[in-house]
């Protein structure tokens, strides 16, 4: 059997070529894909009922299985699938104001192992499909009910994307068939070929960079990635990245008391990013303590002092107030199945 989902137009043409002899099909049914989430060729009501049945001895539409949905009281939804080889990810969907943004996975896993990430202490896990990619976006959708107002996405779930950049590449492709690449967001922990690759990129999404800590020192202790990707060059090929008008990157800082929440780490911070069209989002640390013991959130105070000096200096900043908390739903506590139904 042949898979349609996760791929662009052009992919889903290519793949019908030999099977339909009329091109204006190929694109009706590239449309019901890619537009209307169609799961089955039945749903292609404007197709002969002979052609629907002999595609559907060659091709399929699958996405991944939902196993559970949580419900959130702030509104968000955090979603278990799980994948044709028994591999489990997590993805949310967050609701704001006629808004809707998914976060979603890029990998069942994490080598990259920052210290204070969930996902990171389950270890390396393997590279998701592009359907697998894809087929997140396609089966929350079917089931989030939102006054159709815009989708974003932000790849800031389970996994690295800049270390599975092939398929993250596909999986854009298939997603720009419908979504902006203004509404995408790549965030990365700093994997700086990763980072070349997307500034080569025709169509760009957005790119966020999880910082954490503003000297290479303390980022090292936090990230190891920071030992190979040193934040002198991190910064150095920031500053060449592509900015389209108006755009800017955005800096992640998970803020981990007494780790990293000083008001001196604060103005470190402003001199680093200062050279880079970019806004700080400060995310307080979700803390959980089975797999994170000793991290804990800083209390509210430190998190408004550390926030102030960024805005004194002319910083534009955003705190993350845990959207999803009770559900350990924010992303960067995304664990899959063993341990998420407890
Ligand atoms: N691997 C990518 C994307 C997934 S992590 C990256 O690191 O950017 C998405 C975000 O969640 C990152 O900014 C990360 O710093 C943050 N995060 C990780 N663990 C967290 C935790 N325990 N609490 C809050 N945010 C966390
Ligand atoms: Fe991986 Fe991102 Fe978690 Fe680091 S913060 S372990 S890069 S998912």
């Amino acid at each position: 059997m042949i898979r349609l989902t996760g791929k662009d137009e052009p992919g889903v043409i290519e793949a019908l070529a030999e099977h339909i002899d009329r091109p204006f099909r190929a694109r009706q049914i590239a449309r019901w894909i890619l537009h209307r989430g169609a799961q089955s060729f039945d749903e292609m009501t404007d197709l002969p009922r002979s052609l629907r049945e002999s595609l559907s001895r060659t091709f399929v539409l699958d996405d991944p299985e939902i196993v559970q949905v949580v419900p959130s009281s702030d509104g968000s939804h955090k979603y278990l699938f799980r994948l044709s080889d028994g591999a489990t990810i997590e993805s949310v969907a967050i609701p704001d104001r006629g808004k809707m943004t998914l976060c979603l996975s890029s990998q069942t896993g994490c080598a990259v192992g920052c210290t204070f990430c969930v996902t990171g202490a389950l270890g390396a896990g393997r590279n998701l499909e592009p359907h697998e990619i894809v087929g997140q976006y396609r089966a929350i959708i079917r089931r989030e009910t939102h006054d159709q107002g815009p989708v974003n996405i932000v790849f800031m779930g389970m996994g690295e994307p800049l270390l599975n950049a092939g398929n993250l590449g596909s999986s854009l492709d298939a997603l720009f068939e419908t979504i902006s690449p203004k509404r995408i967001t790549v965030s990365t922990a700093g994997v700086i070929p990763g980072i070349r690759w997307l500034a080569r990129l025709p169509r760009r999404p957005k790119l966020a960079v999880s910082l954490n800590a503003p000297d290479q020192a303390l980022r090292e202790t936090l990230m190891p990635i920071a030992r190979r990707y040193p934040l002198v060059e991190l910064m150095a090929e920031l500053r060449r990245f592509p900015l389209e008008r108006g755009r800017r990157i955005t800096f992640e800082y998970v803020l981990i008391r007494g780790v990293n929440d000083s008001e001196k780490l604060a103005r470190a911070l402003v001199r680093l990013v200062r050279p880079i069209p970019s806004k700080i989002n400060l995310i307080p640390l979700n803390s959980d303590p089975d797999f994170l013991p000793g991290f804990e959130r800083p209390p509210d105070d430190v998190i408004d002092r550390f926030a102030r000096v960024l805005r004194n200096a002319g910083r534009t900043v955003t705190v993350r107030w845990s959207k999803g908390h009770d559900v350990a739903a924010a992303c960067g506590q995304l664990k899959g199945a063993h341990h998420a139904v407890r």
